[in-house]
């Protein structure tokens, strides 16, 4: 069994000073399972314990190349020497906004902020200029970050097809039941709903958000007819096709979620990868909706366009550009997924897989499914049990099974190894573990 007792040990300090003693929510896992870290290199991170971990988490997508990556740290450290924030702009600026719009053909102008929270913002407001119409409609079981008019969901634990569309309630208290209105949560992947509820409230809606591969629900991804579809009834009813690649953004091919379903979006956000872990986050899009922003639009931000950040940026998105990192990291995540799918196999595990080798999904059901409702049918009970056991031998994914797994540059031919014979041995005591409450491994919820 794995030591935690630093971690539970400073929990304890910690939780008098912050609550949960955390910085963010999602990094409570409760008194006695909270790590704190001591450091990261490539794909390993050590907790206080001095537990090492192969992580597929990886911060939640920024980390693409591997934890301090010397190539980019360099560059960091450069761009400290130009001094950080100064209320005024510096020449990077233009560098690192030329090339994303190089790999980017949507991204036409370009605006910096810092969180992938500030970029969703930017651009849904960007949108309401544009359009002159505040509503958005967003997928079931999306996630586009921590602002009050986003801050809803689609309840479906216990929704019941049949049941007419999932209740849809805030995420937690203190978002205010006025900006619910905003908000019209559709399924992935139907376009008859999208163009009903565009029939009914065309007048209201002025943006489309998506995350085509859902990087916060088990990368449940959407079909290129829908996409195609999407673009169609977004022009025909007046409404900004936003693709918020936060997470896939330099992830799963260059030009992100977009090239690979050959669709342009009106305005699309950046975040996650763009350097390597480094603060930093883009809205971009069309040349005559960005010219909103400065005439009409304020966006700004005391931290914006940061030294630090934009050398950062500017050397992971070179390596990511123009190097093989990127098809690496697939090849990588293709080979894990046939080790993993062997083992499961084997043992009779019903399994598939979703999203993108860079962003998989590891889904218990054997038809990974194609909205949050569908999500609902899959074992979780099964990730649930393994993801835990996974955490003991020295695997780090995320607890919840909505999360994705993340790929970098640094899993390597060594990770690869590891990974599978702990995966073995942690399903294997899963196995065991379900079978000793009655469960039947492998069968759907
Ligand atoms: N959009 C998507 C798709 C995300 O996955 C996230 C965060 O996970 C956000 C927006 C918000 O980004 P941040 O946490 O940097 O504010």
């Amino acid at each position: 069994m794995r030591s935690l007792a630093k971690s539970n040990q400073h929990f304890r300090r910690a939780n008098q000073k912050l609550p949960l003693g955390v910085s963010s929510n999602f990094r409570y896992w409760g008194d006695e399972g909270t790590i704190y870290v001591k450091r990261g290199k490539g794909a390993r991170v050590w907790d206080i314990d001095d537990n090492e971990y192969i992580d597929y988490r990886l911060a939640y997508g920024p980390i693409i190349l591997g934890y301090g990556d010397s190539r980019v740290d360099e560059a960091a450290r450069n761009g400290m020497e130009v001094g950080g924030v100064f209320a005024l702009s510096t020449e990077l600026e233009y560098d690192v906004a030329c090339r994303i719009s190089k790999m980017v053909p949507a991204a036409e102008l370009v605006r910096f902020s810092n969180s992938g929270t500030e970029a969703v913002m930017a651009a849904l407001r960007i949108a309401r200029s544009f359009t002159g119409k505040d509503g958005h409609v967003v997928m079931e079981g999306g996630y586009h970050g921590i602002f009050s008019e986003v801050m809803w969901y689609s309840e479906v634990e216990d929704w019941e097809p049949g049941d007419g569309a999932p209740d849809v309630l805030p995420y937690g208290e203190g978002v205010p039941a006025v900006t619910k209105r905003l908000f019209h949560p559709v399924p992935l992947n139907d376009a008859n709903a999208l163009e009903d509820l565009m029939k009914q409230k065309r007048d209201k809606i002025g943006a489309f958000l998506i995350e085509p591969i859902m990087g916060n629900c088990c990368a449940i991804s959407a079909r290129a007819q829908y996409m195609n579809d999407v673009r169609e009834i977004c022009d025909r009813y007046d409404v900004l096709l936003i693709v918020d690649e936060v997470k896939t953004g330099f992830r799963v091919a260059k030009g992100g979620v977009q090239e690979l379903f050959g669709i342009k979006a009106d305005l699309c956000t950046f975040a996650k990868a763009i350097a390597n872990g480094y603060p930093m986050s883009v809205v971009a899009g069309r040349e005559d909706i960005m010219r909103h922003v400065g005439d009409g639009v304020v966006h700004g931000g005391t931290f914006t366009g940061h030294s630090v950040s934009l050398a950062a940026a500017a050397k992971t998105l070179e390596i990511l550009d123009e190097t093989t990192a990127l098809a690496d990291i697939e090849s990588y995540g293709l080979k894990l997924q046939a080790g993993l799918g062997h083992i499961l196999n084997k043992r009779g595990v019903v399994h598939s897989f979703t999203g993108h080798p860079a962003l998989m999904g590891l889904f218990f059901a054997e038809q990974a499914p194609s909205n949050y409702r569908e999500w609902v049918h899959s074992n979780y009970e099964f990730y649930d049990t393994l993801a835990p056991e996974l955490h003991e031998q020295g695997i780090l994914v995320e607890p919840d099974s909505r999360e994705p797994w993340f790929l970098c540059e640094s899993h390597n031919v060594g990770c690869l190894g590891e990974t599978l014979d702990k995966f073995e041995r942690a399903v294997d005591i899963t196995l065991a573990k379900l079978e000793e409450k009655g469960s039947a491994a492998g069968s759907t919820k």
